[in-house]
């Protein structure tokens, strides 16, 4: 970075790295905009107050789809609506292969080409046995697009923020309120102080590492066989059909779980894998390498990002209620345990979540039987479904997905015709 004498300073994604050639001269603490560099052994300076202490009704922690769909619709409800994200830019980094069905997404939003990479209607899957294909299926897909995430999740939050909630980025929440046995707030991380915000609500859409629901004591733990552990390249100078999406089903390739390519136009591709987490002998990444280099149409292209996470792909959370509390999307392991999608899920439910917030608001009772209504409704809307690709999941372990019955429920799950 410019300021540093030393040139120790480096800006690597949204992150600053520090080399060990800083000599802690403290020309950078001066230079910090936002006051968050300080001078070893002294105190980070005084953080002023921002406007985050005042009642909500609805408080919304995470600004994924999930959350920014709650907060968008309980602002449309009428209600007051604090969104927090802890990340300084909302839809980045992208941890996600961003294919989404047509028919889900036209529930919320027009399409727009903004925040479409790629439009796609088709779709080819494999399924190998020791290397070897030994299932093909290939045909029309449902018509479905690859999002440019980054762009589609801001595209949420601002209508969110159009609709009257407050957004505020860099505000990871760190702790709950209790009052009177109930969720009655958060304490929030915000310009280096933390900040008591209080609301009748809290929607948790933190996300697969959710913390929210655990702190409420609710049940949100994922064991090692329903994680999914992915990692995924944007690979640029690819040839590959752009209106087609792409699957390997292979014990090889992705011990439990799968491979995919999904084109974003313009030569370039998400191309990444999951892996069932008790069952990799080396980490995602190493056999995202051994893929990419197997499939010469992938080899030729280069890497321009990297990106890796998690995945549920459990049932959904038994409770997904407490007093004053909600849980939605992938926070609610509201994830296809067959396919991985979560995005259309998270949207629901945080819609769910707002209606159900308006109706307990209205009858002055946000205990949990106030707001039981949400987890009958995301039963309802999703709850059968989830349970079938568990079951699924289950009835064909990893060493029976090379056939053909496994083949079609798969083409099925992902759209297919
Ligand atoms: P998230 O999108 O994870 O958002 C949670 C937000 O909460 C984040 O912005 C996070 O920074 C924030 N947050 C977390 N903790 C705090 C805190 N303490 N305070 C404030 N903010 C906090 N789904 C599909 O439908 N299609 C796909 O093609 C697809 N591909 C995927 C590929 C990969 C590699 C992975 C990992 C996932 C994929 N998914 C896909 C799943 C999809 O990304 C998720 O289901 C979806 O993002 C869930 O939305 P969400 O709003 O629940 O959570």
């Amino acid at each position: 970075m410019s300021i540093c004498p030393e040139d120790a300073i480096l800006l690597a994604e949204t992150r600053l790295v520090v080399r060990e050639a800083c000599t802690e001269c403290g020309l950078c603490v001066a230079a910090c905009p936002v006051g968050a560099l300080s001078a070893p052994g002294t105190a980070a300076p005084a953080a002023t107050e921002g406007r985050l202490g005042e009642h909500c009704d609805v408080v919304v922690v995470g600004a994924g789809p999930g959350g920014s769909t709650a907060a968008w619709q309980a602002a449309r409800l009428g209600l007051s609506v604090l969104l927090l994200e802890k990340r300084q830019e909302i839809g980045s980094p992208v941890r996600c292969a961003e294919g989404v069905p047509h028919q889900s997404l036209v529930d919320f939003v027009e399409p727009d080409p903004a925040w479409i990479s790629a439009i796609v209607d088709r779709a080819q899957i494999m399924a190998l046995d020791s290397g070897r294909v030994v299932q093909h299926w290939e045909g029309a897909g449902g018509l479905g697009y690859v999002l440019e995430r980054r762009v589609f999740d801001r595209m949420l939050a601002e209508r969110a923020a159009q609709a009257g909630a407050q957004v505020r980025v860099k505000a990871p929440v760190v702790g709950f309120l209790h009052g009177y046995g109930t969720v009655c707030g958060l304490q929030v991380s915000w310009q280096g102080q933390i900040t008591e915000v209080k609301a009748s609500v809290v929607i948790a859409a933190d996300g697969v590492e959710s913390r929210v629901g655990d702190w409420a004591g609710l049940d949100t733990q994922l064991p090692l066989e329903d994680t999914m552990t992915c990692a995924q390249y944007l690979l640029s100078g690819v040839d590959w059909n752009p209106a087609c999406l792409g699957y390997w089903i292979d014990e090889e390739i992705a011990p439990g779980g799968y491979a995919w390519v999904f084109p974003k136009g313009e030569g370039r591709a998400n191309v990444g894998l999951g892996i069932q987490a008790d069952l990799g002998r080396e980490t995602a990444l190493s056999y995202l390498t051994h893929f990419v280099e197997r499939e010469p149409t992938l080899a030729q292209g280069s890497p321009v990002t990297l990106v890796a996470g998690n995945v549920p792909a459990s049932l959904p959370c038994r409770e997904l209620v407490g007093d004053g509390l909600m849980l939605v999307g992938d926070a609610a392991r509201l994830v296809d345990p067959l396919t991985g999608g979560g995005i259309v899920n998270a949207m629901v439910s945080g819609r769910l979540a707002a209606q159900v917030a308006a109706e307990a608001l209205e009858e002055g009772d946000t205990s949990a039987q106030g707001l039981a209504p949400y987890q009958h409704r995301v039963e309802g809307a999703m709850g059968r479904r989830l349970a079938r690709d568990y079951r699924l999941r289950e009835r064909f372990p990893p060493d029976r997905r090379a056939t053909r019955t496994f083949l079609r429920i798969f083409a099925v799950a992902t759209g297919g015709k």
